[in-house]
């Protein structure tokens, strides 16, 4: 039965919202709802981290956090020194779940299931008082003349809520919703994607990992563009997959490219430099090394470091038209020359964007400038709290678009007891 008052409404059973209706009501407030606009709570929990779900990252200090935030940033830089990744993980081993970290720095439950996580986060809900509803959708808000809000929720049903929280992900009714009380939109477009790259010969290497690679995107753009000329760069590791690049670094560069990338259609140059930042002069001190010290071998079976994936290799020869059965001795000049700028410099068009990997976020949402960071009230709206993916933030792939979840909804859980 949903309540006709409640003190606080949390729309939105997402990890944003979970964390906030059980800040709030450990921290001492009664008489919290949560609605659930479907019939799973806690779903994209469940389906993160390929069935793991990468909770948050072992950076502990705030000012390197910000950095892994295309959107957010430096501003992000006040709630995460409230509540860090440190905090998160306390948090989860209060309540009872251990979180264990990889060597890449990404923490897992150590059950390695995110049901555990959404276990967790039901079971301190349940025991702190929270009243979840599920299958009820909020539909419409209204700033009531006596101070709350009026809510209606999809099918009838109407609450009177002294504060409301919108934690409502990257569905467009929490934009509409906060659109209606008076906030804007920064236009929501993806993140977080794979690239595209039809009919390159490359794609026959699916399943080529390269890691470090350099890679720098080249976008037409306007001349008077803030970024006009300069490329977007990352460096990391490449995985080459049927369609095109996917892995940790083609990720990360679609994520802080995402608005240039859709501005421009999903076009453009990308170069890579696959021996991760050699320079010309350490390439030919190399090739000059396997010339003399494996001057019998031929080319396919010896390659300038070792760490150069085979089939790379084979293929830089194909393409550049060197026949990989002559010995290293017998490599001429020219062709040096030829592999030397391929391995350090290979151009791809970029034709659009591919699947995405295992990690999808929306980049865009209500403005950062219009909430109060210390407490996510809403600067627009007084007893509006707005928190999650729903605002204007996402991070890379690695455990950091939960931790926005986390960090903003403790702070509006706390920010609500007070
Ligand atoms: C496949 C996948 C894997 C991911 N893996 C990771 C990972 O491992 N680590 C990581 O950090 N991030 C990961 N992410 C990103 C992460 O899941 C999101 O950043 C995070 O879930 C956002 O949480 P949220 O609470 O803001 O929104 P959501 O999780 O989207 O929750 C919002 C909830 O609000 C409900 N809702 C919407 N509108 C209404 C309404 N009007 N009334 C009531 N309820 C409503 C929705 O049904 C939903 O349950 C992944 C994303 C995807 C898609």
């Amino acid at each position: 039965m949903l309540p006709i008052h409640a003190a606080v409404v949390v729309a939105g059973g997402g990890a944003a919202g979970f964390m906030a209706a059980i800040c709030a009501a450990e921290a001492g407030l009664g008489d919290i709802a949560l609605l659930e606009a479907t019939t799973e709570p806690l779903h994209k929990v469940l389906i993160s981290g390929g069935g793991r779900c990468n909770v948050t990252h072992a950076c502990w200090d705030p000012r390197a956090l910000v950095g892994h935030y295309p959107r957010g940033g430096q501003a992000l830089r006040g709630p995460f020194s409230r509540f860090a990744p440190g905090d998160t993980v306390a948090w989860f081993a209060d309540h009872g779940l251990e979180l264990v970290e990889e060597p890449d720095g990404r923490l897992f439950p150590r059950s390695n299931r995110s049901e555990s996580v959404a276990a967790t986060l039901r079971r301190a809900a349940l025991q702190a008082g929270v009243q979840l509803h599920t299958g009820v959708s909020l539909q419409r808000a209204a700033a009531a003349a006596a101070g709350g809000f009026d809510l209606l929720v999809r099918g009838g049903g109407a609450i009177r809520a002294d504060r409301l929280v919108l934690a409502t992900g990257s569905h467009p009714s929490g934009r509409q919703l906060a659109a209606a009380l008076g906030h804007g939109l920064v236009a929501p477009v993806p993140s977080l994607f794979t690239l595209a790259l039809a009919g390159d010969p490359l794609l026959e290497l699916a399943g080529v990992v390269m890691d470090p690679v350099e890679l720098a995107l080249h976008l037409p753009q306007e001349p008077q563009a803030a970024r006009a000329g300069q490329p977007f760069r990352q460096r990391g590791p490449v995985l080459i997959t049927h369609w095109g690049l996917s892995g940790p670094a083609t990720l990360r560069l679609t994520a802080f490219a995402a608005r240039a990338l859709k501005a421009s259609g999903y076009r453009g140059e990308l170069r890579l430099d696959w021996s991760g930042g050699l320079s010309q002069q350490d390439l030919e001190g190399l090739f000059a090394q396997a010339k003399r010290d494996q001057a019998k071998r031929q080319l396919a079976n010896w390659r300038p470091w070792p760490a150069l994936s085979r089939r790379l290799w084979l293929a830089l020869l194909q393409r550049h038209g060197v026949d990989p059965q002559q010995r290293w001795a017998d490599l001429a000049k020219r062709h040096q020359q030829l592999l030397v700028s391929a391995l350090r410099d290979t151009r791809l068009v970029i034709t659009g964007r591919g699947p995405f990997g295992e990690e999808f976020v929306t980049a865009g949402g209500i403005p950062l400038g219009e909430v109060n960071l210390a407490t996510m009230e809403s600067r627009q709206q007084p007893g509006l709290y707005l928190v999650g993916e729903l605002l204007d933030v996402d991070g890379v792939t690695g455990g950091f678009n939960f931790q926005h979840c986390w960090s903003s909804g403790w702070l509006a859980g706390q920010a609500l007891a007070t």
